[in-house]
């Protein structure tokens, strides 16, 4: 396989699989110490409290949602460009959701956008319980400033960082360390920075908040005594409310921990390669996504320029696809989904993630990408675009 056919992949190592294999022979496969590792190994790197290990990064935002206490008659914003999965958490616990509109510059949520819808809502009652920024394409938002908004108007914020593990913000703190804000949550699917095949995380400086997504991932229920409402016993679990099963196994988290290892590695190579991508295409008519040395680079995002393009965007993608280049679209707006219009929404109502979305190509990016794959990539590019 040649590392352009995808626009993303995980890179798996003889010690990665050794470290599931040890688990595997170790009697413990399931609710053992390894989860626990990750999970403090995390919170370590991102300078967290407090990590929980779960089952994907959908079940992270969920069990936030629910830790919180969102639910219905609750709205919560988020971005228009991005996965369904920053939506769809607000639905789970029954919540309305509400998008805003993104930077064109970056795809992220436009934090002036943000403010103007904020100043509206107040007035009408109608201010969201929660926002969920996503750090698109692995690049950070503007968290003081939004957590700014977060203190004036009364809100939440829980951070979908799927894109982001390995990311700082501005000021240099890592996306993760939940500094401006009340949760911040991974993927580690095998397109994001590091993998579990499925997992996510859920970050907090809230260790109350951390205990109730941990027991909100395991039935609802806790072994802790002094949580017990009945007169306990030896044998005695008590489920305190509903929850879902949504831990993740030592196999998994055996694979998650050795490739946490790893991070800094792995982002650095995406930061080249995005570099590369940087001054190569130069010249094209695309246009490129801001150089960003704090990016994770999860995704690297050209555009088709508005004039001067002499394919569209999806004659572009398919002559790549038709080379087995691995592009992609990130992402087809979420109020734009037939689940999404059915509840009312429209994607017209959100132009600039609809322009986006329109003239969006993933280019691949990913640590097994060679120079040599990056090379027909451009060439490719050049070629079409000649
Ligand atoms: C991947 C992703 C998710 C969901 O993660 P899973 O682990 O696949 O559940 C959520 N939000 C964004 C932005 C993502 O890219």
């Amino acid at each position: 396989m040649t590392g352009y056919t995808r626009y993303s992949c995980q890179d798996i190592d003889d010690d990665d699989i050794e470290a599931v294999v040890r688990v595997l022979r170790s009697g413990t496969i399931t609710q053992g110490p390894v989860a626990g590792e990750l999970q403090d190994r995390l919170a370590a790197y991102c300078g967290a409290a407090c990590g929980v290990a779960v089952a994907s990064g959908t079940a992270a935002l969920h069990a936030s949602m629910a830790a919180i206490g969102v639910g219905p008659g609750d709205v919560v914003w988020t971005s228009p460009l991005s996965f369904v999965a920053s939506a769809n958490c607000a639905r789970y616990v029954g919540a309305r959701v509400e998008f805003v509109d993104v930077d064109l510059a970056d795809g992220n949520m436009d934090l002036n956008a943000l403010e103007a819808r904020l100043v509206d809502a107040e007035a009408m009652g109608a201010l969201p319980r929660v926002v969920v920024p996503v750090h698109f394409a692995g690049r950070a938002l503007d968290m003081p400033r939004l957590s700014t908004l977060a203190a004036r108007f009364g809100f939440d914020v829980v951070e979908d960082a799927a894109h982001a593990l390995g990311a700082s913000y501005a000021d240099g703190s890592p996306v993760g360390s939940c500094r401006h804000s009340r949760a911040t949550i991974f993927s580690f699917h095998p397109v994001k920075t590091i993998t579990t095949a499925e997992g996510g995380m859920v970050m907090t400086n809230d260790r109350a908040l951390a205990e109730t997504i941990a027991r909100f991932a395991t039935h609802g229920i806790t072994r802790d005594e002094r949580r017990f409402v009945l007169p306990s016993a030896p044998y005695h679990y008590e489920q305190l409310e509903l929850g879902f099963h949504y831990r993740m196994s030592e196999l998994h988290a055996a694979l998650g921990l050795s490739q946490a290892a790893k991070i800094n590695r792995f982002v650095k190579r995406r930061r080249e390669i995005a570099r590369r991508y940087g001054s190569e295409l130069e010249g094209l008519p695309l246009l490129r996504p801001p150089a960003d040395e704090r990016s994770a680079w999860h995704l690297y995002v050209v555009r088709t320029a508005p004039s001067g393009c002499p394919a569209t965007r999806d004659e572009i993608f398919r002559a790549l696809r038709a080379r087995s280049i691995g592009v992609n679209v990130h992402y087809q707006p979420i109020p734009g989904q037939p689940y999404y219009r059915a509840l009312g929404h429209r994607p017209e109502l959100f132009p600039r993630a609809l322009e986006f979305s329109t003239t969006a190509l993933s280019l691949p990016i990913h640590t097994r990408l060679s120079p040599a794959d990056q090379s027909f990539v451009v060439q490719s590019l050049r070629e079409i675009l000649a």
